[in-house]
């Protein structure tokens, strides 16, 4: 699984709709991948925040802001896309 993948199973993964196989490999990349792990940490904690709140919903600028920060973090600015 790459920081790319496991991206694409983020939302899922919170939303406890990944299939019980995908959820090992995510956790394997967690374990693997020091920068996502660092991401889901601080995402977790603001889902909580969220919840707490009732408002929890996975925005399209929330998955955008996690996207951008994985993307710096493992691949570093120089490989960014533009939108
Ligand atoms: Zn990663």
């Amino acid at each position: 699984m790459t920081c790319t993948d496991f991206l694409a199973r983020l939302t899922d993964y919170f939303d406890g709709t990944v299939p019980s196989g995908l959820v090992a490999e995510v956790q394997k990349h967690i374990s693997e991948c020091k920068h996502c792990e660092v991401v889901l940490d601080s995402t977790t904690k603001t889902i909580n925040i969220y919840r707490n709140q009732e408002m929890y919903d996975f925005t399209p600028e929330l998955e955008e802001r996690l996207h951008s920060a994985i993307m710096t973090r493992c691949y570093g600015a120089e490989k960014q896309t533009a939108k």
